[in-house]
């Protein structure tokens, strides 16, 4: 794989940019893995990466029915946060916007992380009470974060109104090097990273079915055959509990659309991300100029990958009165992603019923920034058994009633 630095940028410019190579290798399916990985978003391909760079599995697998990211990994607002309340969900969302930091030049892959600093707006006292209460548990979980002042939070996002009349902004929970990067520039970086370790990614390869022998899986089915294997990873999001049905087991899942749009491109006007979690909205400005601007889940559960008129005008509406700017702009696309719900809104990263397959899953609307994280753990939960950092979340948890109750912090946000 070429690599990317100034000298080779400054070469290819001499000769036309012909010489780069493919990013990811174009691959038909071996007969058999040691480990498939089903569902190349981001979350897949950071599991693949760090088997092969932290286990040397390299014999991987990761077949995707569609392309490359382009599930909720292509379809997500970018938010980057680890500022929850739970201990073993701070660990993981810290570690990985830990590694976010480091990511492009790990990578080799520039995936655009800015750390522009996220504020998540109290707008109720109790929402006041709760934030400070995270600010708190943030404190002693070594999460650098800040209960903030209302007047902070104007000098912070000067187009915002914080006088409002029905959700004056009280204060807000600062986390300074929060922020967002690049979805796709996520997704392609690990993939070219995978490939570099060998790996096959297998892009319009839908699984179809789960072959087992008693309690033991032994492969699955796709459109473009057989495909043995002795690890199985399901990572395919709100399609989670398809496969787990497949496989034979059920998984304590809902899936349901979330939304985004985007407006026209503005001259740059805001440099944090804010969140408004008690009108249900949320904003931050990309490097093209665009606001993008998303709300909370469609009220029915369902597999509708599109946006819908309602929800423009809800989360608007929402938004208008702390962002008033909002209303003179043209709102330019919006779209819609499945993403997978649990009940205590945290994640499962587990072992399964059947030996060999794990699930890693129930990210609903906060996973893009758990991608290394998760990766990181899933990983070493599937080359080891176990793994410090996805102990907590394991399927047993819904039948011991042990929840990892995140709805304060991820109801509704991202
Ligand atoms: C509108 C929206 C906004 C969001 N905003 C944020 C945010 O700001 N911050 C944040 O942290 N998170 C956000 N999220 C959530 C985040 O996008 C997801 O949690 C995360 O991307 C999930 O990644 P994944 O790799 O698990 O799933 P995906 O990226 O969906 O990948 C799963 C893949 O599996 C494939 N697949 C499914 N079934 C099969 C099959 N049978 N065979 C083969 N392949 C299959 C799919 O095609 C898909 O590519 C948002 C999500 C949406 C929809």
């Amino acid at each position: 794989m070429r690599r990317f630095s100034a000298f080779a940028i400054a070469r290819e410019a001499m000769r036309n940019h012909e010489g780069w190579g493919r990013t990811w290798a174009k691959r038909s399916p071996a007969k058999r893995y040691d480990v498939i990985i089903v569902g190349a978003g981001g979350h897949g391909l950071a599991t693949a990466y760090y088997l092969g760079r932290n286990f040397g599995i390299t014999n991987v697998g990761i077949l995707e029915k569609g392309w490359l990211g382009g599930g909720n990994t292509g379809r997500n607002t970018t938010i980057i946060r680890s500022n929850y309340l739970q201990d073993p969900s701070a660990a993981i969302y810290e570690k990985s916007r830990g590694l976010y930091e480091t990511l492009s030049q790990e990578l080799n892959y520039n995936v655009m992380f800015s750390p522009r600093g996220v504020i998540m707006l109290a707008q109720t006292h109790h929402e006041v009470r709760g934030y400070k209460r995270t600010a708190h548990a943030n404190a002693l979980q070594g999460v650098a974060t800040e209960w903030i002042g209302p007047e902070r939070v104007k000098e912070l996002c000067s187009i915002m109104n914080i006088d409002g009349p029905r959700y004056p902004v009280l204060g807000g929970l600062w986390q300074a090097r929060g922020g967002t990067a690049r979805h796709d520039a996520v997704a392609w970086g690990y993939a070219r990273a995978c490939t570099d370790m060998g790996m096959d990614i297998i892009q319009r390869c839908e699984v179809t079915g789960i072959d087992r022998d008693g309690e033991r899986v032994t492969g699955v089915q796709t459109t473009q055959g057989p495909i043995g294997c002795d690890k199985l990873g399901i990572v395919v999001a709100g399609h989670s509990g398809v496969l787990a049905k497949m496989a034979g087991f059920r998984l304590p899942l809902e899936s349901v659309a979330l939304q985004a749009l985007v407006s026209e491109p503005v001259k740059p006007c805001m440099d944090v991300v804010v969140m408004a979690n008690t009108v249900h909205g949320y904003m931050s400005q990309s490097d093209k100029g665009e606001m993008v601007i998303g709300g909370g889940t469609d009220g029915y559960n369902n597999y509708t990958q599109r946006g819908s008129f309602h929800h423009i005008e809800e989360t608007l509406r929402a938004l208008v009165e702390t962002f008033p700017m909002i209303s003179r702009l043209k709102m330019l696309r919006q779209w819609g992603g499945i993403v997978d719900v649990t009940g205590d809104r945290s994640p499962i990263l587990s072992r399964t019923p059947v030996e060999g397959i794990f699930v890693n899953c129930g990210w609903g609307t906060g996973g893009f920034k758990a991608i290394p994280g998760s990766g990181f753990g899933m990983a070493e939960l599937m080359a080891k058994g176990y793994s410090p950092l996805t102990a907590a979340f394991g399927l047993e948890r819904f039948r011991e009633g042990r929840f990892i109750d995140e709805s304060v912090a991820a109801g509704v946000a991202h």
